[in-house]
């Protein structure tokens, strides 16, 4: 099944406690599309970069299964720079620069050839531009996934609002489900959130796991306790590319299956975080995937007798 995937291509550069780079590839839409093509094809890109983003990398892409038609290439611009910096706690981090050069005039376009896609994808960018996207889509995806983040719930909520009447599953992290709600406890979080729109919402809370909660049902995920996390940025995106593409290839979009599409999405974000940048996503085979996924049986499994 396809997935038509929208996001930011970009240029990173991240300090972590254990290092720093100054340029590498990025972008919300970059790791989404490493992530899902491990799972299924084709992914449907929809991203603009600049005169400067490697041609390697598109072909990188190209070679996994992800179209790039969507992409939009201006020829006189930068690509999107973005700049963080992470703690020792590393559930935590500091933007420091957000340049948004060709993103300050994106206007996203659907080629015709990815019309009728069945999964739509909106990676963390302007919601206005998340709602441009599925207003082109002549048949509505059977599953339309929205990940987003703090940035746009302060700069532009009615727009987010918007969006999000218009989705089935919404994708944030324990802090943003709190500001969007306004409330504390996660399960209150979970009721007031699914009143705005989507079906399903899964809150990720970096190295504690992840919760989807449908109706009055929740489930939980844990993210595999590593030894070495060397660089968080991208690990949501990675998580939402594991969790769409798992569902696009098993084309089941009910609960029982977003459960282990979470447990697929928490071993992509096991794999991203493990290196700078999407490179050990671009690494890592089948079997690697496959064992891993083993590792997060064992570590939820366990038999008790009633008392
Ligand atoms: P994550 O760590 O999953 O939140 O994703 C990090 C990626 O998102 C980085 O590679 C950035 O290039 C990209 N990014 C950061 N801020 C934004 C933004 N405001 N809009 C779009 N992409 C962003």
């Amino acid at each position: 099944m396809a997935i038509i995937s929208l996001g930011s291509m970009a240029f990173d550069a991240i300090e972590t406690p254990f290092g720093k780079v100054e340029k590498i590839v990025g972008g919300s839409g970059t790791y989404v599309a490493y992530a899902a093509s491990h799972l299924t094809k084709p992914i449907q890109q929809i991203s603009i970069v600049g005169n400067d983003f490697p041609e390697d990398e598109m072909n990188e892409l190209k070679k996994r299964g992800v179209e790039l038609t969507g992409v939009e290439i201006v020829p006189d611009q930068k690509s999107f720079f973005w700049s963080g910096k992470y703690h020792l706690d590393m559930n935590a981090r500091d933007t420091l620069i957000t340049d948004l050069n060709v993103l300050a005039n994106f206007n996203p376009t659907v080629p015709e050839e990815y019309q009728g896609a069945e999964f739509l994808m909106l990676g963390n960018l302007m919601p206005s531009l998340q709602l441009n996207v599925i207003e082109q889509l002549k048949i509505r995806p059977k599953l339309i996934v929205l990940d987003t983040m703090n940035f746009w719930m302060e700069t532009a909520l009615q727009d987010l609002k918007k969006v999000l009447l218009k989705v089935d599953a919404l994708l944030i992290n324990d802090s943003e489900a709190r500001q969007l709600s306004g409330e504390y406890s996660l399960v209150k979080c979970a009721k007031k959130i699914l009143q705005m729109g989507p079906k399903f919402l899964i809150i990720k809370k970096g190295e504690h796991g992840a919760l989807l909660f449908h109706e009055d049902y929740v489930f939980f995920a844990p993210a595999l306790p590593l030894e070495d996390v060397f660089d968080p940025t991208g690990a949501g995106d990675a998580f939402a590319g594991g969790f769409i593409g798992h569902l696009s290839h098993t084309n089941n979009i009910s609960f029982e299956n977003m459960k282990t599409a979470i447990i697929v999405g928490s071993v992509m974000a096991s794999f991203c975080v493990e290196k700078f940048g999407p490179q050990r996503l671009k690494e890592i085979s089948k079997e690697d995937i496959d064992l891993r996924l083993k590792q997060f049986v064992r570590l939820v499994n366990f038999d008790i007798a009633l008392v």
